[in-house]
């Protein structure tokens, strides 16, 4: 028999971590409170604690499928939102597709749905806080920050959360608040522990603008991820299709002296050194709608809550807040929804006992995999680690992951399998399957390349 949560939860921060997590608590608690301390806009729009919705937010299928799951007719939402979706029902996307730029490869993904939505993360936001706000349990408390949480006396316990007008009793705490988390700090306070903590020094730079392309230009693709300088640069672009035709373009490095363009022409200077030309055509044919954006991130971090010795009862983290790798990489919505649902799991076969600890290892597990396969990107950087076990890099060699790259580029089976690792549909293990392994290995030479090449050499202007 499951057990029921009853009373109140409350869920810090109403960013997408937040408000997925506030739409799966508000069918297992009678109320829910949304506390935020930005105010929240009625309109898509961006906001001044969530600087990163200046640049471009791509969307992983694992994530999307969790989105569309909890919020059915979210496609259709966005599509009036003028988002390219295929809930849109625009023949005009036919198998458009999402092309990797990985050094000298081209992957060219035909399956839309690993391409996300095709809107912006504002419009995303929006449209799931239209859904959340409208779900009669939950009460959106904006322009209020948490600043600490309330205890019973033992101190075994969390039972609320303190904001500066008024204290918030709760019988869960979420912290979603982002990568800045307060809350290892707030847990010293209450005198435990923070929690163990991996860290990678990864120094992510970003430049971004937002564009209107020419009406003749009218591209095969919906998303160019990686467009990288030189082979194995950590400099890229990437451009993401987004709402009203729009295109959103970003930059980003990883690593010391990654180039910051300073004014247009500066940034299409750099796009022309990439390895995919579309980037820079993709800048040259349109036009900017807004000022140039940068960013910086200087390390990424992955808090260890599952592995705290000693945690209060009644709190929990997740999204950012729990891990937080490297942007560059697009997983931080996914992760976030994911590890949402996971809670909702836990919290569906919860019969009392050990919740806090449960549902900590659920969170932890759902993210592990994206912070496993970021970290083993970074790695190839360079970046610096504190508290990192096993890294991505020490289970297959770097010869192997080029030949995979190679093989995704030209074999369909491979494809679909780096396609499902990387949209965290399956686990990276998968790509060391013995069927896998057979066909990266297997010399070039026997490979037909079939039509995608058509495509790939059109993607890098070689065609
Ligand atoms: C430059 C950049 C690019 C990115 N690109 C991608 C991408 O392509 N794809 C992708 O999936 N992810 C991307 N991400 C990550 C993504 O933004 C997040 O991982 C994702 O939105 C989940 O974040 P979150 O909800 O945990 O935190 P956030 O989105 O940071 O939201 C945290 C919320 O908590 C609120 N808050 C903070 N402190 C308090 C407090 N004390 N009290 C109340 N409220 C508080 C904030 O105002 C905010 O609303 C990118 C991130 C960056 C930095």
């Amino acid at each position: 028999m499951s057990y029921r949560h009853t009373g109140r939860a409350a869920v810090l921060g109403a960013g997408i971590a937040g408000l997925v997590t506030a739409r799966v608590l508000s069918e297992h608690y009678d109320e829910v409170l949304l506390v935020e301390r930005d105010e929240l806009p009625d309109q898509p729009g961006h906001r001044r604690f969530v600087p990163q919705s200046h640049h471009a937010h791509g969307l992983l299928g694992s994530g999307r499928r969790v989105l569309v799951g909890l919020f059915p007719g979210l496609s259709a939402e966005l599509a009036a939102g003028g988002a390219l979706t295929p809930g849109s029902a625009d023949p005009a996307l036919g198998d458009r597709s999402l092309f990797l730029v990985r050094g000298a490869t081209t992957i060219r993904i035909p399956a839309w749905w690993s391409g996300g939505f095709g809107a912006s993360r504002i419009l995303l936001e929006h449209a799931i806080r239209a859904r959340v706000r409208a779900l009669p349990n939950v009460t959106v408390l904006d322009g209020t920050p948490a600043t600490g949480l309330l205890t019973d006396r033992s101190r075994r316990r969390v039972t609320g959360v303190r904001t500066p007008n008024r204290n918030l009793d709760a019988d869960l705490v979420v912290d979603a608040s982002g990568r800045n988390s307060p809350l290892p700090e707030w847990l010293e306070r209450i005198g435990y522990r923070p929690p163990p903590r991996s860290v990678v020094h990864s120094d992510v730079r970003y430049v971004s603008v937002v564009t209107e392309p020419d009406p003749s230009f009218d591209p095969e693709w919906l998303a160019i991820l990686g467009g990288q300088a030189a082979s194995g640069s950590s400099v890229g672009g990437v451009v993401l299709r987004v709402e009203h035709g729009l295109l959103h373009i970003s930059f980003g490095s990883i690593g010391r002296g990654g180039p910051v363009p300073a004014d247009l022409a500066e940034l299409r200077d750099f796009a022309d050194r990439l390895t995919a030309p579309v980037v820079a055509e993709a800048l040259r044919r349109s036009t900017p709608v807004g000022p140039i954006r940068t960013f910086r991130v200087r390390s990424n971090t992955r808090r260890h809550y599952d592995r705290a010795r000693e945690m209060p009862g009644g709190v929990l983290a997740l999204g950012d807040a729990a891990s937080a790798a490297n942007p560059i990489y697009g997983q931080g919505m996914s992760v976030a929804a994911l590890s949402a649902v996971a809670l909702g799991r836990v919290l569906a076969a919860d019969d009392g006992e050990g919740f806090g600890r449960r549902a900590a290892r659920a969170i932890a597990a759902t993210s592990a995999e994206a912070w496993r396969l970021a970290v083993g990107e970074d790695l190839r950087y360079g970046c610096r680690t504190e508290g990192i076990r096993s890294p991505w890099a020490a289970r297959f060699g770097e010869g192997y992951r080029n030949r995979l790259e190679r093989a995704a580029a030209l074999d369909p089976e491979v494809t679909a399998a780096f396609n499902d690792v990387l949209n965290l549909h399956r686990p990276l293990s998968s790509l060391g399957s013995p069927r896998i392994a057979r066909r990266v290995l297997r010399p070039l030479r026997d490979r037909d390349p079939g039509p995608l090449s058509a495509t790939v050499a059109a993607v890098l202007g070689a065609a």
